[in-house]
């Protein structure tokens, strides 16, 4: 039956070639597409598969994560393709250098990794780290970007793949923040400190609805008058047994674990609750919030936000929304469309820390804001350097033509408040005048009328 066996020859061939295909396809998805190295996803199920090995075997396995010192800064100064190059060229480089029994990765941007089973892990750090340090050439120029490399072993850190890239990745951080150029390996003082960390997180995550973070307040206030028309409200957390923690501690550590969200509006509720009976009593017209530029980029948030303060009993009106640069210049559309929509129902926007980060006057004057935070960082060289105080009065002169109302943050000393008051700053805030307290501190000075006279007093 030569007919048959045409066919089943044919089958057989097709069949051959239906599995090289598979092959191929898995192998491109195993593969990272601009180095050729081995990508994510592959890295991890080896990691895993080689830890077993090594555990059957009582051999051990070094994982090291690497990543370039100066990626960004050239990716913005020679373009995106030239970044493309030097990843290349670095995968490239990595590949040519690994012993046969060793593994290079990307694990994407510019974060690669190594696993091998080298007895010696700080000698294979050090040439790494040599091996990122050498230039590359770039349309016609040596570049030089630099790494720094972390490292944790199999089973002396620890004996398993989920730990062995977090312990790597805490030595890598160390790394960059000692300068990068250098490699770390995972030690106690590393467990340790992950360890408080993590205790931290916990307890951050259980403070939230446990009620633990409150609104404090500190006044703003008039220059003119002296007297306290507003309050900003500023985040603490009554934490059961480290006692007050400040936001410098927690905000950043709630932004990266997500929870900057749940921070912010549980603070807003219950300063809104707070202040309303001050704002109705005419004690206050302003309630100054802030919010995390994370919210920002929801494009939901004004709606949401004015969801929220129709629900209490504070007038639209009364609530000013502080919000930073970083975010504005991020997405302007995005920005534009917040701010009008929480203009339009009477919500003021004010701009925080300004005079910190790039300041694009240009594009922030093309959105509709009102009011200005000048940073504390001027505001501190106020009448002691002469060129800082030239340019404070000439932002308050441009400020006051363009209709923009200033808030000088930071005030600390009388001197400054006199040099701000007479360069026709509008409003000031600082410890010269009060330090942010709690609600009931708050509360009985505003019924009081104690702090106002402090500035009349002076002026
Ligand atoms: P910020 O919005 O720039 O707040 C002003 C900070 O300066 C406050 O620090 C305040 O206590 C401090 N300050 C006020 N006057 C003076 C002064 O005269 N001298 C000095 N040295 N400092 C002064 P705080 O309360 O520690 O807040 C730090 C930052 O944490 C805030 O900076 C803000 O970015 C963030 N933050 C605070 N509360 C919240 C919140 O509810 N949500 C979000 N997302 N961020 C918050
Ligand atoms: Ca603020
Ligand atoms: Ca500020």
């Amino acid at each position: 039956m030569p007919h048959l066996s045409t066919s089943l020859t044919e089958l057989a061939a097709r069949v051959a070639e239906l599995e090289a295909e598979r092959e191929m396809t898995l192998r491109l998805a195993q593969t990272d597409s601009l180095t050729g190295l081995v990508n994510r996803g592959a890295f991890t199920g080896s990691l895993c598969e080689r830890l077993e090995a090594a555990k059957a075997a009582g051999t051990s396995v070094a994982l090291f994560i690497i990543d370039l010192d100066r990626f960004k800064n050239l990716n913005d100064t020679l373009g995106h393709h030239a970044g493309d190059i030097l990843l290349a060229e670095l995968g490239q480089r990595l590949r040519d250098e690994a012993a046969p029994h060793e593994m290079a990765a990307r694990l994407g941007g510019d974060e690669f990794a190594l696993i091998t089973e080298d007895a010696d892990p700080a000698a294979r750090a050090d040439k790494l780290v040599a091996l990122l340090g050498q230039p590359q050439t770039i349309y016609g120029r040596a570049v030089t970007s630099g790494g720094s490399v972390g490292v944790a072993v199999f089973p002396r850190d620890t004996d398993n793949a989920a730990d062995l890239q977090r312990f790597a990745d805490q030595a890598l951080y160390r790394a960059k923040s000692a300068g990068g150029r250098r490699w770390s390996s995972f030690d106690e003082d590393l467990r340790e400190e992950g360890i408080r960390r993590r205790t931290l997180e916990d307890d951050l995550r259980r403070a939230i609805p446990a009620g633990e973070i409150v609104p404090w307040f500190q006044p703003i206030v008039d220059s003119m008058t002296g007297r306290t028309v507003g309050v900003e409200v500023l985040a603490r957390w009554n934490h059961p047994e480290r006692g007050l923690v400040s936001p410098i501690h927690f905000v950043p550590m709630a932004e990266e674990l997500g929870l900057i969200r749940a921070i912010d509006e549980a603070i807003f509720e219950a300063a809104c609750a707070r202040t309303a009976p001050w704002v109705a009593d005419g004690l206050i017209e302003v309630v100054s919030c802030n919010v995390s530029p994370r919210d920002l980029l929801d494009p939901s948030f004004s709606r949401k936000l004015i969801g929220r303060l129709a629900k209490t009993d504070l007038p639209a009106t009364a609530l000013t929304v502080e919000i930073t640069e970083t975010f504005l210049l991020q997405d302007l559309g995005l920005a534009r469309r917040h701010i009008e929509r929480l203009a339009a129902k009477g919500v003021n926007v004010a701009l925080d820390d300004f005079g910190t980060g790039y300041s694009n006057l240009r594009a922030l004057m093309r959105l509709p804001i009102q009011t200005v935070k000048l940073d504390r960082s001027l505001i501190d060289d106020v009448g002691r350097d002469a060129r800082v105080s030239k340019l404070v009065a000439s932002m308050l002169h441009a400020a006051r033509s363009l209709g923009v109302r200033i808030i000088a943050e930071g005030v600390e000393h009388e001197a400054q408040a006199l040099f701000l008051r007479s360069a026709g700053c509008d409003r000031m805030q600082g410890y010269f005048f009060a330090r942010p307290m709690d609600g009931d501190a708050m509360e009985a000075i505003l019924r009081e009328t104690e702090i106002p006279e402090r500035l009349a007093a002076t002026g």
